[in-house]
């Protein structure tokens, strides 16, 4: 027989930057844990240090199709996160949140899962309310380039809190704001990783527009940690709840605070402006103190140090390996 505590648990992008580690400390905690994934952003090499544990299984499987398993809870993750990302595919994008929600909804349904959507402050778009409390609406474009996700994530918002209301399902919905670690892609294109490679190469920082926009960047094991305990919250606590770091810095600020722990000589330069780039970003995380009892304990340097400890092993092993190919080429 299994043991009460020990669960059976489904992570959907389980091989992406936030999945991996969530699978690890699902798994630290006795569970079992199922990855599935389709590997579009996320990779093996994510999660090759589970792949040996008797408790941790790998799937390969696009959420936009049905999925039939028996679990007893479900993260859904699946979604690419970054805008370079996102942008590739837009009819994908929407597709995986949207069908991607119906479908891990509808196996949450049949199973009695519970079930936790990994939403995101983008669905407060441009916000006219600063910092962004959970009561605000957005002011998200419909019809731009960021809207297959944002709108994407507003939809599944809407399909969880309707199953729940039509069918009686158990749900968590957590809106993330931004948030940094070793595992993100190196090249996604979101600001941490691309500042931190291009300071450890000594190629610019690309700031775009003038820097002066702000966003408020959370390290993931303090994420991580708010998604166990959102999840394990009473029936009643749904959300959705802010999840991030309420501390709010420039992209200048940040440029140089990477340039400072790199010890790098990159300059900075300027790039236009990305379309409906959000102009401020800081999360009221008054609701996840209060129902999750969590505030974010990680320093903005300790994070940054950590980031770019893995993204310099990452770097040399890239160069170690293509010296190994130019060798075995000679
Ligand atoms: P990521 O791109 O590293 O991970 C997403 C994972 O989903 C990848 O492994 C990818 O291969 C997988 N995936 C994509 N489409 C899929 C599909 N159709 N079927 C199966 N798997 C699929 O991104 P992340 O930063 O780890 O983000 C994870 C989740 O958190 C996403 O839903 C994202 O929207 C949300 N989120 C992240 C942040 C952040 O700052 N990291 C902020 C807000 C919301
Ligand atoms: N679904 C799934 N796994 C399951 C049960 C359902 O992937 O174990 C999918 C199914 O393909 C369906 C979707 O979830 O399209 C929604 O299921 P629901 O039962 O809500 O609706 P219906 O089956 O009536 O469309
Ligand atoms: N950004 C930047 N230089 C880069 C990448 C991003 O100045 O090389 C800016 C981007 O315009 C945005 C902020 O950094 O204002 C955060 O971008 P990211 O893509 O990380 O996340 P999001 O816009 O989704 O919050």
């Amino acid at each position: 027989m299994r043991e009460a505590y020990r669960k059976r648990i489904l992570v959907t992008g389980g091989a992406g930057f936030l999945g991996s580690h969530l699978c690890e400390r699902l798994l630290a905690q006795g569970h079992d844990v199922l990855c599935v994934d389709n590997f579009y952003t996320g990779t093996k090499d994510n999660i090759a240090h589970l792949l040996d544990s008797p408790n941790f299984e790998l799937m390969r499987h696009d959420v936009t199709f049905p999925l039939y398993v028996e679990v007893d809870e479900i993260y859904n993750l699946a979604c690419p996160a970054s805008p370079i990302h996102y942008q590739h595919d837009p009819v994908q994008t929407t597709k995986t949140s949207v069908h991607g929600a119906i479908n891990m909804l509808g196996l949450a349904k049949r199973v009695h899962a519970r079930i936790f959507q990994a939403s995101t402050s983008e669905v407060y778009g441009d916000a006219h309310v600063h910092p962004q409390q959970e009561a605000y609406w957005g002011n998200v474009n419909p019809i731009g380039p960021r809207s297959c996700y944002d709108e994407g994530k507003r939809c599944a918002e809407t399909l969880f809190m309707d199953y729940r209301r039509q069918h009686g399902l158990s749900i968590k919905i957590a809106r993330i704001f931004n948030t940094y670690g070793p595992r993100m892609h190196p090249s996604d294109g979101r600001v941490v990783s691309n500042f931190v490679m291009q300071a450890l190469s000594g190629e610019p920082i690309t700031v775009y527009g003038e820097g002066t926009q702000t966003r408020s960047f959370c390290y993931v094991d303090d994420m991580i940690d708010a998604f166990i305990r959102l999840m394990n919250t009473p029936e009643e606590v749904i959300g959705p709840v802010n999840l991030g770091n309420p501390h709010e810095l420039s992209m200048l600020d940040i440029a140089r605070r990477i340039i400072e722990l790199t010890g790098s000589s990159s300059e900075i330069v300027f790039k236009p402006l990305p379309m409906d780039d959000p102009w401020h970003r800081q999360p009221d995380v008054s609701m996840a103190r209060e129902v999750l009892g969590w505030m974010p304990t990680t320093a903005l340097d300790e994070g940054l140090t950590r980031t770019v400890r893995h993204f310099r092993a990452v770097t040399e092993a890239m160069q170690a390996r293509s010296a190994q190919c130019r060798q075995a080429m000679a």
